[in-house]
């Protein structure tokens, strides 16, 4: 499948257009970006990573069910999915206290949740990604009711499966971002699953091997990216 034109490019990645008007390539680009765009930069080699660490976790969710975006791992950047609406509704699940929501509710980093927490947010950049409640989504359009109900059970689920997989691989789940869309009456889950957009702990260290260590000048950024990578893709050969 060949890329066509451009349809989007964003923080992370462009999305092209393939001679099938349902599928989409997402391109994984190296460039890095926190704190709302206000801190940018460049994590080499971290679009290969990702796409590789995402299309192994895709293949894994759909192994166990879920319905995700994944079609086929093409190229070194180059992942081939199925076009999304995206539902403009972020879904974070937290097993550790990390992150917006230590600052939020005054919460140690660190501490172990129970039960894992689930939040919503408006996918907006000029707002800054508010959390929000299904009141709001489904009063401003957003969402359906419905469809607030199959992001949350999947969420939960999805969750689940990441948390055993990563714990396999020596890994702490901390939290971490999902997206989702509609495609032919359904709901996918799309976008990416990352160190971007995860954070991921050494489950005997503790050091941190995801974004935060670029969002807080913490060096070694490239290394714990490859670390995740030989951690994630080792039963790849
Ligand atoms: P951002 O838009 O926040 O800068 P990216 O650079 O990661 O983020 O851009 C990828 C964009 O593609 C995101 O806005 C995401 O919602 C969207 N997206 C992810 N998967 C799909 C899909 N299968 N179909 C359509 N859009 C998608
Ligand atoms: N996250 C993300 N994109 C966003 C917001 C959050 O990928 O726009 C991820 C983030 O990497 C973390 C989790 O979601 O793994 C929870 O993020 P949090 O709300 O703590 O916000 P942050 O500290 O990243 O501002």
């Amino acid at each position: 499948m060949k890329r066509l034109e451009k349809l989007y490019e964003g923080k992370a990645k462009i999305l092209y257009k393939t001679e099938d008007p349902t599928l989409m390539i997402q391109y994984f680009k190296d460039d890095a970006s926190a704190f709302d765009g206000v801190k940018k930069g460049t994590i080499v080699d971290k679009g290969v990573i990702n796409n590789q660490v995402s299309s192994r976790i895709f293949q894994y969710l759909e192994e166990n069910g879920v319905k995700t975006h994944f079609v086929k791992h093409l190229s070194d950047r180059e992942m081939l999915v199925k076009k999304l609406d995206i539902i403009p509704v972020e879904v974070v699940l937290r097993n550790v206290g990390a992150g917006s929501l230590c600052k939020r509710l005054g919460v140690r980093e660190g501490t172990e949740f129970e039960v894992p927490i689930l939040e919503f947010f408006y996918k907006n950049d000029d707002l800054h990604d508010p959390l929000i409640n299904d009141c709001h989504a489904i009063t401003f359009g957003w969402a359906t009711k419905e469809e607030l109900q199959v992001l949350r059970s999947s969420g939960y689920r999805v969750n689940e499966l990441m948390e055993k997989f990563f714990k396999e691989r020596k890994i702490r789940l901390v939290d971490f971002k999902l997206e989702f869309g509609r495609h032919e009456g359904e709901i996918l889950l799309g976008d990416e699953i990352s160190p971007d957009g995860c954070r991921l702990w050494h489950w005997d260290t503790g050091e941190k091997m995801d974004k935060d260590r670029f969002r807080f000048s913490m060096g070694s950024v490239e290394e714990k990216y490859q670390e995740v990578y030989n951690l994630v893709c080792s039963d790849l050969g």
